[in-house]
C-alpha cells in the first residue's frame, strides 16, 4: 500500500487521512497540536458548513456532531441605511440545512478517530527542513497546513490571485443566549449584514465545547471604523467592542445581543490574510516534491464562508485522484492535474468570493433588492452557498442577471 504523508490536521487534511484509511492506505498525520491542545485552544474559524460538503462528510460517516449541532435552515440579508436603519431585510431557505461544528470540537475528535481507524497521528510543527527529509520516506506528502508558514512553499500564482493585501480585518465571539431571531422565531439561519463601505457582520448558529452558541463575525474594510483590532483586546472587552460597533451600526442585531455572554475566554479571534491561489507543487531543497491542499493552496477571504466547504471538497477530490491512481508514482504531472481538479470547481468560490469583497455593482444590488420580493431569487442566492459555481449563471455577469430577473418576474 502507498504511504502518504500529510502535514496539518485540519478540515482537509484529517478528511483525506480518514477517508485514505476507508480503502486502507498506511497515512501518516502530523499535527501541531494533540487533541487536548486543540480542545484547550483558541477558536479558529465559524467553519459553516453547506449542504454539498456536509453530504461528503456524511457519506465518509465523519457527520459525528450531526445530532447535536445545531441545523442551520436559512440564509438572510440586512442592509445597514447610513442612518443605521435597516433598509433591506430577507431570508432564503436553504433546500438542506448547513451546520457550523467548532474546529476545535472537530479536528480533536477526528484526530481521535484517526488513530482508532488505524491511521498515525505525529504530534510535530513541522519545517521545511523536516519535509525535505521526510519526502524521501513517504510516496506522497501532502501539506495541509492551513494559512502556517509551509505555505511559503507554494509560490503565489499571480494570474489567479488579485490582491497583495488583505481586504478585510476579521474579528469574532462565540456567544451563548442570544434569543430567537424575532424575524423568524421557528428557524434558524446564518444572517449577513451589509454595513456598506464599512463592512459585514455575520451570526453563525454553531456548536461548541459547551453546546450550541451563535457566532459574531465582523469582516471590516481596512481603515474603516471595524478595523480597531490592533491593541489585541482581552476577551471580555474584546466582545465588549463588537457589542459597541453593533449598537452604532446594526442596532437591530445589537438588540439581540446586547446581553449575550462569551462560550469560554479562548472565544473571540482576531486577524486578517490576503487571499491568494498558490502553484499546487512545493519543491525542497532535495529535489523532492510536496502538493499542496485547501488554505495552502486556494485561500478565499471568510467573507463566503467558503473554506472549509472548499477543504471538504478539495480533499475528496484529492482522494479520489489518489484511489485512481493505483499503483502509479505520483509525480509532478499527477499533482498538477490533481489541483486542476480542483480548481475546475474552486476557481468559482474564488471569482464569486473576491467580487463580494469590493463595492456591489449595480446588478448586484438588484439581485438583492429582487430578493425581497421575489422568494425564487432569495432561494437562489442563499442555496449558492452550498455549491457558488451556480453564481456563474446568474449573478457574476450583469447581462445574465438581467436575464434570469426577467425570467423569475
Ligand atoms: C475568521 C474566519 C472565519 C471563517 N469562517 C468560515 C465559514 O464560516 N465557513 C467556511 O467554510 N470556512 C470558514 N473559514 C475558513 C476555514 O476555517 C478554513 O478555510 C479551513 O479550515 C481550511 O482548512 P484546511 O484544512 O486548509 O486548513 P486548517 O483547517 O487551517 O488546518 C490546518 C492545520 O495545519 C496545522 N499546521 C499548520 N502549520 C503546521 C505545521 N508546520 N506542522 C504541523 N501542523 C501545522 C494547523 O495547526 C491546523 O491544524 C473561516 C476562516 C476564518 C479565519
Amino acid at each position: 500500500m502507498p504511504k502518504v504523508l500529510i502535514v496539518g490536521a485540519g478540515q482537509s487534511g484529517l478528511q483525506l487521512a480518514l477517508t485514505l484509511r476507508e480503502h486502507d492506505y498506511d497515512v501518516t498525520v502530523m499535527s501541531a497540536r494533540t487533541p487536548d491542545e486543540i480542545r484547550r485552544g483558541r477558536v479558529m474559524s465559524t467553519q459553516c458548513m453547506f449542504a454539498d460538503a456536509l453530504a461528503i462528510e456524511r457519506d465518509h460517516g465523519l457527520n459525528l456532531w450531526e445530532e447535536q449541532a445545531e441545523r442551520v435552515e436559512g440564509l438572510g440579508v440586512s442592509v445597514a441605511g447610513p442612518d443605521s436603519s435597516r433598509v433591506m431585510d430577507w431570508v432564503g431557505k436553504l433546500d438542506a440545512y448547513a451546520q457550523s461544528v467548532d474546529q476545535r470540537v472537530k479536528m480533536a475528535g477526528w484526530l481521535e478517530l484517526l488513530e482508532k481507524r488505524g491511521g498515525k497521528v505525529v504530534t510535530h510543527g513541522v519545517t521545511t527542513a523536516d519535509l525535505d527529509r521526510l519526502t524521501a520516506m513517504y510516496d506522497l506528502v501532502i501539506v495541509a497546513a492551513g494559512k502556517g508558514e509551509l505555505v511559503q512553499l507554494f509560490d503565489r500564482n499571480p494570474d489567479r490571485s488579485p490582491f497583495t493585501r488583505p481586504q478585510r480585518i476579521l474579528s469574532l465571539a462565540y456567544v451563548h443566549g442570544l434569543p430567537t431571531r424575532p424575524e423568524h422565531p421557528d428557524f434558524r439561519a446564518v444572517r449577513f449584514n451589509l454595513i456598506p463601505e464599512v463592512g459585514e457582520l455575520f451570526v453563525i448558529p454553531a456548536y461548541t465545547l459547551s453546546g450550541n452558541c451563535e457566532i459574531l463575525f465582523f469582516e471590516g474594510i481596512p481603515g474603516g471604523p471595524l478595523d480597531c483590532w490592533d491593541d489585541r483586546p482581552g476577551p471580555q472587552e474584546h466582545l465588549d467592542r463588537m457589542r459597541g460597533l453593533m449598537q452604532k451600526f446594526l442596532p437591530w442585531e445589537y438588540e439581540r445581543a446586547k446581553d449575550v455572554t462569551l462560550t469560554d475566554p479562548l472565544a473571540t479571534l482576531t486577524g486578517g490574510y490576503t487571499p491568494m491561489v498558490r502553484y499546487p507543487v512545493g519543491e525542497l531543497p532535495s529535489g523532492g516534491a510536496v502538493l499542496g491542499m485547501a488554505d495552502v493552496v486556494v485561500a478565499n477571504d471568510p467573507i463566503t464562508g467558503q473554506g472549509s466547504n472548499n477543504a471538504a471538497k478539495c480533499a475528496e477530490v484529492y482522494l479520489n485522484s489518489i484511489l485512481e491512481r493505483g499503483d502509479q508514482p505520483y509525480d509532478r504531472e499527477w499533482m498538477s492535474a490533481t489541483f486542476e481538479r480542483y480548481w475546475d470547481y474552486a476557481q468559482h468560490v474564488t471569482a464569486w468570493t473576491n467580487a463580494l469583497l469590493g463595492p456591489p455593482p449595480e446588478h448586484v444590488l438588484k439581485i438583492l433588492g429582487t430578493a425581497q420580493v421575489n422568494d425564487t431569487v432569495a432561494r437562489r442566492f442563499a442555496n449558492g452557498f452550498s455549491d457558488p459555481s451556480d453564481f456563474q449563471h446568474w449573478f457574476m455577469d450583469p447581462d445574465k442577471a438581467e436575464a434570469y430577473l426577467a425570467e423569475v418576474a
